[in-house]
């Protein structure tokens, strides 16, 4: 019998860009292929996805791209993936169409085959054998991923928490989560995200008793925004509207497109006539409007960062307007979300991050409910992922609390297999991982050196020197020195000058002939200059003219 490999590609030690492998023998199987979104240095960088190389280098034994759920971290990479695998997707019917929405805009090849899987099938992938099993989460139709193999089944989580009130009352198939346990679970790959908080984590429907008052209490217009897939949350605040005689505006076209598939194809259900054009807005009075928008992790190109600098031609924010953040920050976005809600306070609007009464719920399971996971499938050995190294860390803690012993709990990084047998488990030979950093104005990644170079500009600036010499190495010209975006810049530049002239006047004419050592010298020349002059390290770029 061949080993079983489990290998985060993405997803492991971060929250972000999911994708992982499961493989035994001749048989690999992907699950999610997701995006993430770059830190404040990764400047120019839209989305970061995960590095292929293993799926490229090992496609022929690819049997199918299996999705857990329709979020961006979960399918946003899918078209990225499209151009170096021919297997099909297995989803839900809702997370298929949107993928088929998302690919529209990303994705001009040939449609890849999609199979729709109903919560509760069982799909053969060579010869190991993917069942779906419904979970609640914050999108409808996610479901964890029970794979058979022949060393046991390897129980993958997907996103999920225990939601006894979900707006869709479709509970998490708790029955078929005890039997699986009862028949056996050798590894139990669990969302970690809400490790490191104790208790039971909120129900979805709960924020509609949250959001009833403030909008019941709301003078003006009302603006929530959330993520774009929140279909839940947008079906509850639409109702709240109906209740009190308001109109909703969707903003954003993303929202718009998400929305309106789910409503067409009932995975959300509200009276049609509640929602309105933008056109419409000016037919009604402030009091009777809500308007539904993303942007709320601080977007700088989302509507509602444009409304709080007062450039967004089709809604300006003033007094009287109530905006609600129904989200929580995604780490890292704090500063951005910050500078959105300061702003939106400047034009007189009452922004409402966090009430006395829910306004947000989240997603993902807390501490009680990742316990009750393990307490119903009574996992062999446990992997937390979906979660940054703190949360991870809190998982294995709270399994050890438990009494799951530390050599059956696996803290995994991206790129290191969790190799398994019918006797053991152990960590192989990391393989290739890495982030590819997309632009997507250019839809091509960004190679690390172009990013470092734009961190160099960014932090201490840029430095030109232009030098014309004739093909016996004489200068022709005064050395021609720019300074962009160098604290002191100006000062520096005449003295760089003088530098010039007096080491150009020491090198030999066969050095200066040499083009590439040319350069350097001068390069490395004009860099000691800066560092005593301004003690910084600008970009220096060198540009060598030969005139006949
Ligand atoms: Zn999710
Ligand atoms: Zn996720």
């Amino acid at each position: 019998m061949s080993d079983l490999r489990l290998i985060p590609l993405g997803g492991a030690g971060e929250i972000g860009k999911n994708c992982t492998v499961l493989e035994q023998g001749d048989d690999l199987i992907v699950i999610d292929c997701g995006i993430s979104f770059p830190h404040a240095e990764q400047y120019g960088v839209d989305i970061v996805i995960p590095d292929f190389t293993y799926l490229i280098e090992n496609k022929d034994r690819i049997k199918g791209l299996f999705i857990t759920h329709a979020h961006e971290d979960h399918i946003g990479a899918i078209s990225f993936l499209l151009p170096h695998i021919s297997c099909p997707i297995y989803g839900t019917k809702l997370t298929l169409a949107l993928i088929e929405l998302r690919l529209d805009d990303r994705w001009k090849g040939p449609m890849p085959k999609m199979v729709e899987v109903k919560p509760g099938a069982k799909v053969p992938a060579g010869d190991l054998e993917v069942e779906f099993v419904r979970v609640t989460h914050s999108i409808p139709e996610t479901c964890a991923l029970a794979i058979r193999t022949q060393h046991g089944i390897v129980l993958f989580t997907a996103d999920f928490k225990f939601d006894f009130t979900p707006v869709d009352r479709q509970l998490t198939d708790m029955a078929r989560l005890i039997e699986l346990g009862q028949e056996g679970v050798l590894l139990l790959v669990s969302d970690s995200t809400n490790a490191t908080t104790p208790g039971w984590g909120l129900s979805e429907s709960a924020v509609t008793e949250g959001l009833r008052p403030l909008v019941a209490g709301a003078r003006g217009r009302v603006l929530i925004t959330t993520f774009s897939s929140h279909l839940h949350r947008m079906q509850q605040a639409i109702l709240i509207a109906h209740e009190f005689g308001r109109k909703v505006v969707i903003m954003g076209r993303r929202m718009e497109q998400t929305l309106n598939l789910a409503r067409q194809m009932e995975y959300v259900r509200f009276p049609r006539e509640t929602l309105i054009s933008m056109d419409e807005m000016s037919d009604y009075p402030p009091e009777q409007l809500m308007v539904l928008l993303t942007g709320s992790q601080g977007e700088p190109n989302a509507a509602l960062s444009q409304m709080s600098r007062g450039e967004y031609r089709r809604l300006k924010v003033h007094e009287g307007d109530t905006i609600i953040f129904s989200t929580r920050p995604i780490p890292g976005n704090e500063g951005e979300i910050n500078r959105v809600i300061n702003n939106l306070v400047r034009r007189g609007a009452n922004v409402i991050t966090d009430a006395p009464t829910p306004i947000h719920a989240s997603g993902h399971g807390y501490q009680d409910e990742l316990k009750t996971m393990i307490t119903l499938t009574k996992p062999f050995y446990l992997a937390p992922v979906h979660g940054e190294p703190l949360h991870q860390k809190a998982y294995k803690e709270m399994a050890l609390a438990m009494g799951h012993a530390p050599h059956r709990i696996f803290v995994l990084d991206n790129g290191d297999p969790l190799e398994l047998d019918e006797q053991k488990a152990w960590l192989g030979k990391p393989v290739t991982t890495g982030e590819v950093m997309i632009d997507q104005n250019e839809g091509r990644p960004i190679e690390v050196e172009e990013l470092r170079a734009r961190q160099q500009m960014a932090h201490d600036g840029i430095v030109m020197v232009t030098l014309a010499v004739d093909r016996d190495g004489t200068m022709v010209a005064n050395p021609h020195v720019e300074a962009h975006g160098v604290c002191g810049g100006d000062d520096v530049v005449p003295e760089i000058q003088d530098m010039l002239r007096s080491a150009i006047g020491r090198l030999t004419e066969f050095e200066m002939q040499e083009t590439d050592y040319f350069r350097a010298t001068i390069e490395q020349q004009v860099r000691k200059v800066l560092q005593a002059k301004t003690r910084q390290r600008p970009k220096v770029l060198t540009t060598v003219l030969v005139t006949k």
